[in-house]
């Protein structure tokens, strides 16, 4: 909670554009599904308590019955969502900050990842009935504009595209693939329709119209492909006057990423990529990938122009975009392969943030000694 709140309270001082990249790294537990319990699914992952993630893997039963004989890993993130977690509870944690920035004028990005069927749309979308970060933070950013209750002068603009097979689509108004292109204010795709938006209530259909025209796998139809990677970026735009009494036009935007499908693409070692790179998998992903470890390792050359999606991101991803990412996560320990890539994965992500000056360093109190450890394990025994 302590870096959350400095985080906002830097998001609104003048220093904030020299803080740099850093990542937020928030891990989400979906509840059990019908499939998975009459598969007869164990549950692998406990969220011990805000913020540590436990996982155990067992091979068969009598395993799971000696659970306290086993091995499990430990990580430690800025938040960890049990399965109860409400949706509001997720934004407000994860996203409201940013929202706070974008309309100070500056950028913010929201990644969602994780396997396919991990929770991942419906974190970021939602349903009608439970609506997700992309509702709740259009929601809130009008709600903060009526607050500040200006002269109206906040304009508010959607798009919302795709990246699927390396080709961009418009999901507002479908048709052409569109062309990125480099202008003064970065990569934008030539022609995507920016949507005036005057208030939450057209957003949430809008946005289900456009999840509709996302890119199905045609082996499998009717379902959202797994391959096709989903951007809402909603752009304020609003004038100030300066010292001078100039009129300043101020634009701050906030991407929120409904990533692809991220089995077997993430990989967090060079030799794993390349070996990946051949195998038609993902190439947005594993650029992104290539990117992200290019920023841990503080590289001077990051690649955003290996894909379509690391170019569209290039603006959130360094300088001085406050990026979050959520990693979504299944129970069931048949998917715990997928669960621990994922996990150390966003393990990974968590580095970005460490090569930020020393502001934040205090406040982050991880328990890595063996005491801590054992006592996990033994809050485990006892929830068992
Ligand atoms: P992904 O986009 O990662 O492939 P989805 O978001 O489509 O996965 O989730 C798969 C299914 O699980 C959907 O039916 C969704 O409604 C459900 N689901 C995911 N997360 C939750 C949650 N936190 N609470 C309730 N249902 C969830
Ligand atoms: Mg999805």
């Amino acid at each position: 909670v302590a870096r959350k709140l400095s985080m906002g309270a830097e998001a609104g001082s003048e220093k904030a554009g020299k803080v740099g990249s850093r990542i937020l790294v928030f891990v989400r537990l979906r509840p059990m599904n019908r499939k998975e319990k009459e598969a007869g699914s164990r549950c692998c992952v406990r969220m011990v308590n805000r913020r540590d993630v436990y996982l155990t893997e067992f091979a068969n039963e009598n395993d799971y019955l000696r659970l306290n004989r086993l091995r499990g890993r430990h990580f430690t993130f800025d938040a960890a969502f049990p399965d109860s977690a409400t949706q509001q509870e997720v934004y407000s944690t994860s996203t409201s900050e940013l929202v706070e920035a974008v309309l100070q004028g500056r950028n913010g990005s929201v990644f969602c990842y994780g396997a396919t069927g991990a929770g991942k749309t419906y974190t970021m979308l939602g349903t009608v009935e439970s609506p997700g970060v992309m509702v709740l933070a259009i929601k809130d950013v009008f709600s903060k504009i009526r607050q500040r209750s200006c002269d109206g002068s906040h304009v508010v603009h959607l798009s919302y595209l795709e990246v699927y097979n390396e080709t961009v689509r418009d999901l507002l108004s479908p048709g052409r693939p569109l062309v990125l292109r480099e202008d003064k204010q970065g990569i934008v795709a030539a022609g995507l329709t920016q949507y005036r938006a005057y208030s939450t209530d057209e957003v949430m259909a809008l946005l289900q119209q456009g999840n509709q025209n996302r890119t199905t796998e045609p082996t499998r139809a009717n379902e959202t492909s797994s391959r096709s990677h989903a951007i809402l970026q909603v752009v304020v735009e609003y004038r100030v006057r300066d010292a001078a009494m100039n009129i300043i036009n101020r634009v701050g935007k906030l991407s929120l990423i409904d990533l692809a499908g991220s089995e077997r693409a993430l990989a967090t070692d060079q030799r794993t990529l390349r070996s990946l790179e051949g195998a038609n998998i993902n190439r947005s992903l594993l650029a992104l990938s290539s990117c992200i470890n290019a920023l841990v390792e503080g590289k001077k050359h990051i690649p955003y122009r290996n894909s379509k999606l690391t170019q569209l991101l290039k603006d959130s991803l360094g300088g001085t975009c406050n990026t979050v990412m959520i990693a979504n996560i299944s129970p069931s320990n048949l998917s715990f392969g997928e669960t621990q890539n994922t996990v150390h994965w966003a393990d990974r992500a968590k580095e970005i943030r460490a090569k930020v000056s020393d502001a934040n360093e205090d406040q982050l109190p991880v328990p890595e000694t063996e005491t801590d450890q054992a006592k996990l394990v033994l809050e485990l025994q006892k929830e068992n």
